[in-house]
């Protein structure tokens, strides 16, 4: 096996708790691994993170059945090649029912293989259980004990940074920053903001409270949606009704600094904006200003319209009707993806987080140099068929060659113009090239920036 973390194998006789401890330390410790790092992942292996430092935990179930009373041959094998990539061995007894001779039996074993160990006494669920512990513990003589239940997790945090004191230190790796997808919640007051959260929060969900290997906002959630990490940003942010609605009630054109302020950077951290509106309401100014923030702030974005329920006698053209009326009014963020929810209704509401995660994929497309050269050629011949490798637009006299049509940078993608006149180049033709590398490409949700040069 390929060992990215060092490795620590929990060993012990059949009903002394291994997998329960295995599993509790996984659940509520596994890390959140980068999908560049490349790691086993098992039944039983699960990379676990502690205090920033990482660790594989082995669960070596292997031995249970085969255990009796006399340690015979072939188990002393089995154990060997269980601790074999070992470099520290959790050694397992039960705490509630006292030392059995299997014990003993494999504790001499254990101080055989002569590698770091430390005697974790389980089963000791609450303070009478501690001091009912079987005394003879002493006398297995292990330097490093740890006392706690696996079953209700109490003195497993001692157990872990016992672990970590003993790990060799060339092998100790700093966890991996993991992962994760931020979304930014963000639309004018009372739109739904805070019951389109809990509606995504609500359902089968699971909430990453404990990501013990990174230091987050408290305001930030995390949580795991089709196995994927999101993290939903400044949610207090949003839930903090009263400075929302001062801003709420400001004029066009002097909306409280703070409150777009906050909003802002709100948005500057998010992967993809999530923009809420109202389907039942007409698009307000202060929803225009809000795309047009995201937009020129070059986010990825989608648009949410929220309380779909409240539309009544819905007839199969009606969502068409209201993505023409919203490309009507905000004809800027056509290529934005809209998606009609209810959060009361919960309606829709995972669809957001799947239109998220293609909306972000879109934003890391790389078009290759062969296939915008042929887009290049392809958007010369329709524009100006005539005088090949030229475009005129409007007054401009003379025509601009353009050479060389490139993608030099991801999310947001960038495209590169080389042309003989970038000083001339017209806006007009800028949309053009957009147009078509969106008519073949779409970007889905991605705002897509046009740089020129010589
Ligand atoms: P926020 O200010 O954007 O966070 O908005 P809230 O989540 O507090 O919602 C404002 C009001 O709209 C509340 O009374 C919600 O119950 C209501 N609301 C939110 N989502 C929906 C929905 O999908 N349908 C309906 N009918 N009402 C909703």
């Amino acid at each position: 096996m390929n060992k990215a973390f060092p490795q620590v194998a929990i060993l012990g006789r059949t009903n002394s708790g291994k997998s329960t401890l295995f599993n509790r330390l996984s659940e509520t410790h596994q890390a959140i691994i980068s999908p560049l790092v490349n790691t086993t992942r098992d039944r039983n292996f699960s990379d676990i993170a502690w205090q920033g430092k990482m660790f594989t935990l082995v669960d070596t179930g292997g031995l249970d059945s085969a255990v009796t009373d006399e340690l015979g041959k072939e188990i002393q094998k089995q154990v060997m090649l269980a601790v074999k990539d070992a470099d520290v061995i959790l050694f397992l007894i039960d705490g509630a029912t006292g030392i059995l001779p299997q014990d003993k039996q494999l504790a001499l074993l254990v101080k055989k293989i002569n590698k770091p160990t430390i005697l974790g006494i389980n089963k000791i669920d609450n303070q009478k259980k501690e001091k009912n512990i079987d005394p003879d513990f002493h006398k297995l003589n292990f330097s490093h004990v740890a006392k706690f239940s696996a079953l209700n997790g109490s003195q497993t945090g001692d157990l872990l940074d016992l672990i970590i004191k003993l790990l060799p230190a060339k092998h100790q790796t700093l966890a991996p920053k993991p992962y994760t997808l931020k979304l930014a919640i963000i639309g004018r007051p009372n739109v739904g903001k805070s019951s389109l959260i809990n509606a995504i929060l609500g359902e089968e969900r699971v909430i990453v409270s404990k990501i013990a290997h990174t230091t987050r906002d408290i305001n930030d959630v995390n949580f795991i949606y089709k196995n994927k990490h999101f993290t939903l940003i400044d949610t207090a942010g949003i839930r903090r009704k009263s400075r929302v609605g001062e801003w709420h009630n400001k004029l066009l054109g002097k909306i409280e600094k703070e409150g777009v302020q906050a909003t802002l950077n709100t948005m500057d951290k998010a992967d993809v904006v999530i923009l809420v509106l109202e389907t039942q309401s007409r698009i307000s100014a202060q929803d225009q200003i809000l795309v047009q923030l995201a937009l020129e702030h070059q986010k990825n974005m989608i648009l949410v319209l929220n309380k779909w329920d409240l539309i009544e006698e819905k007839e199969p053209l009606t969502v068409e009707k209201f993505i023409e009326y919203f490309h009507a009014h905000l004809p800027f963020a056509k290529h934005v993806p809209m998606i009609f929810v209810s959060a009361l209704k919960k309606q829709r509401v995972h669809k957001i987080l799947d239109l998220a995660l293609e909306v972000e994929a879109e934003s890391k497309k790389q078009i290759s140099d062969e296939e915008l050269a042929d887009l290049l050629n392809s958007i010369m011949k329709k524009y100006r068929p005539r005088q090949k490798q030229t475009v005129t637009f409007g007054q401009e006299k003379k025509p601009l060659k353009l050479h060389s049509l490139k993608q030099i940078r991801v999310n947001p993608p960038l495209f590169y113009i080389r042309m003989n006149k970038p000083q001339n180049m017209p806006t007009a033709i800028k949309k053009i090239i957009e147009k078509e590398i969106r008519e073949r490409y779409e970007f889905l949700g991605v705002p897509v920036k046009i740089t020129v040069g010589k």
